[in-house]
């Protein structure tokens, strides 16, 4: 095991005590790592001892691992989904957590088609506040004087609804954005944002984007750092300028709020900004108004140190179209976290988006960790479950998913992630994102898996029926290069009778089906976010998937267990498709969404 101790924790008098604290904690955490967990798994048993669930497999009041992991299983979401439906549907009593069940946390997983529902308790809050903490002290470490300037960080809220108990049912950041611990956030130098609290809690997305662009181009060299949660979230920001600038120029020249925006809080807000400022819309028209964007984020915010974004994991497609556009800035991904937990920070953040790694803070939860076998596959049906590991216990270059047992009342909960070790902070190990199991196709926060890809490709084949027509092969794409970016389905036909093609609307309108059975977050990013562009199909030449096979064979793959791929992304490939495209259709409207659950 190799110890990390490259971050100094001695720290000059321009640090306040807080940031010195936050390092001291996190050397504190990352040096115990294990008893940490051991008391974490504790406090959640005793806290919930009396639950439902717990009750259910009798540990008798025992607290320690080793009874825990012999009586309570590991579990999915659905395993849960009878505990969490009665709790969604008014049934206060203590089922997972002591606590009550404050909200629920909507996460970009779903099963069924919806989002999962992750409950939460109130002290979840602060927990989730103590890791936010630890990233500035960290950032400061690398990157000094982000005191003397500001971020432009481009926030977001998406919409809420309430179970049929009344519990509220939101993601964790509308959750966060909205409560106090963000809102009324003390003044600190080192977090001072350029989008008004008013701008980033309006729940309409353009008139959000709006502001927060107009507020940054106000005080653009101010701005130390431009970022969002996600890239893909930036590059969204990046296409609203494209397409909006000629507007937020006009309300710079003249000192005015485009009538666009009728959110009478932004309004009130911006009255002290919008002062007439004409050297600014020039300097911006002529920024904007060259047909390359190259650059473009370091042009007209020149003063940016780097990039506050993640582009691990799915967002990896996006670290091109990043770099493009901001003439190489460095791309920082801070933290690692989720609805059901917040996990752990990056503790390099200077490092290439290639070589980040995420340091699990041993006090978020207690964390399990089950063997990945890339062969897993062939184990049979017989052979023992792997062995869960404990955090300090994880082996370096090894892959684990991640399994959680939190305070809110999770108990050896699979997240689905998979992360390999490489390294270790003192005791405590480093995960490097590897990918979410089962996700096919990822555009923004959306995830979409086999069955669901078959399930949409099922439904819309049957517009196809009335021409005798069926979808004898398919494949898919996830495409980045558009802003935003948007699925891709290549789909061969069997036209039975040549003489009734479907027609250029069917083959649109198959689209569109498809769109209709995806899942609600896929949905919800093209209605409400327009974080998603409209699906596409290409249909190819008969005969494509036939080739596809030759060259995977052509490569040494075997012909008994050659399997289409349904997702495809190798150049050489994309090419020997794209090469025997016969027509491309796109999806002539925006699917069904409500913020509304289907059940
Ligand atoms: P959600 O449940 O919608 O909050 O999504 C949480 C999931 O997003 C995690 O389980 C990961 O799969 C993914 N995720 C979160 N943070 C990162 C990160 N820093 N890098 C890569 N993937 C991440």
């Amino acid at each position: 095991m190799s110890t990390d101790s490259s971050i100094s924790y001695h720290h000059d008098s321009a640090i306040d005590e807080k940031h010195a604290k936050a390092l001291q904690f996190i050397l504190d955490m990352t040096k115990n790592a294990d008893s940490v967990q051991q008391k974490v798994l504790a406090e959640i048993l005793a806290q919930n001892a009396e639950t439902e669930y717990l009750r259910r497999y009798q540990l008798g009041g025992s607290t320690d691992r080793d009874t825990f992991k012999s009586k309570v299983p590991v579990v999915t979401y659905e395993d849960l989904q009878p505990e969490i439906q009665r709790i969604a549907n008014g049934d206060r009593s203590a089922i997972l957590s002591a606590h009550p069940i404050s909200e629920f946390l909507t996460s970009s997983g779903t099963s069924a088609g919806e989002r999962k529902l992750m409950p939460t308790i109130q002290e979840e809050l602060d927990r989730r506040q103590v890791l936010y903490s630890l990233l500035t002290p960290v950032m400061n470490l690398y990157v000094p004087g982000l005191d003397k300037g500001k971020a432009l960080y481009f926030y977001f809220v998406k919409s809420e609804t309430k179970t049929p108990g009344g519990l509220l049912a939101r993601p964790v950041l509308t959750s966060y954005y909205k409560s106090d611990h963000f809102k009324t956030r003390p003044y600190d130098p080192y977090n001072v944002y350029t989008s008004p609290n008013e701008a980033i809690l309006c729940p309409d997305s353009f008139q959000s984007m709006y502001t927060q662009m107009l507020c940054g181009l106000y005080q653009r060299e101010e701005v130390l750092r431009v970022g969002a949660v996600f890239a893909s979230g930036l590059l969204r920001a990046i296409r609203f300028l494209q397409l909006n600038w000629r507007e937020l120029v006009n309300d710079i020249a003249t000192g005015t709020l485009s009538p666009k925006i009728t959110d009478p809080s932004i309004q009130k807000c911006m009255v002290p900004l919008l002062k007439p400022n004409p050297e600014l819309a020039e300097f911006i028209t002529r920024e904007c108004s060259q047909e390359k964007w190259e650059g473009i984020i370091s042009r007209i915010w020149p003063n940016t140190k780097y990039l506050d974004v993640i582009v691990t994991g799915a967002m990896a497609q996006y670290i091109p179209t990043l770099e493009y556009y901001s003439g190489g800035l460095p791309m920082v991904c801070t933290m690692y976290a989720s609805s059901e937990c917040y996990f752990g920070l990056n503790l390099k953040p200077m490092c290439k988006p290639s070589e980040v790694s995420y340091t699990i803070m041993p006090s978020m939860a207690y964390f399990e960790f089950i063997p990945h076998e890339p062969s897993s596959a062939s184990l049979t049906r017989d052979s023992p479950p792997p062995r869960l590991v404990d955090l300090v216990d994880v082996e370096l270059g090894k892959e684990y998913e991640l399994v959680v047992t939190t305070y809110a009342g999770l108990y050896r909960y699979r997240v689905g992630d998979i992360l390999r070790v490489s390294g270790f902070h003192n005791s405590a190990p480093q995960f490097h994102f590897v990918r979410r199991k089962n996700v096919l196709l990822s555009i923004d926060s959306d995830k979409t898996d086999e069955a669901e890809l078959q399930n949409a490709v099922e439904n819309a084949s049957m517009l196809l029926r009335e021409f005798n027509t069926s979808v004898v092969e398919y494949t898919s794409f996830a495409d980045s290069k558009s802003i935003p970016g948007h699925y891709v389905i290549y789909w061969e036909l069997l036209v039975k009778d040549p003489s009734n093609w479907p027609t250029e609307q069917v083959l649109n309108n198959c689209c569109l089906a498809m769109e209709e059975s995806l899942n609600s977050v896929y949905r919800q990013g093209r209605v409400a976010d327009n974080s998603i562009g409209p699906l596409e199909i290409r249909v190819v030449k008969s005969g494509t998937f036939e080739a596809l096979m030759d060259y995977a064979i052509s490569r040494g793959a075997s012909i008994n267990q050659y399997k289409v791929p349904r997702c495809v992304n190798f150049t050489p490939i994309m090419e020997l498709l794209d090469s025997r495209v016969v027509s491309v259709h796109f999806s002539p409207a925006r699917p069904h969404w409500t913020p509304e659950r289907r059940r």
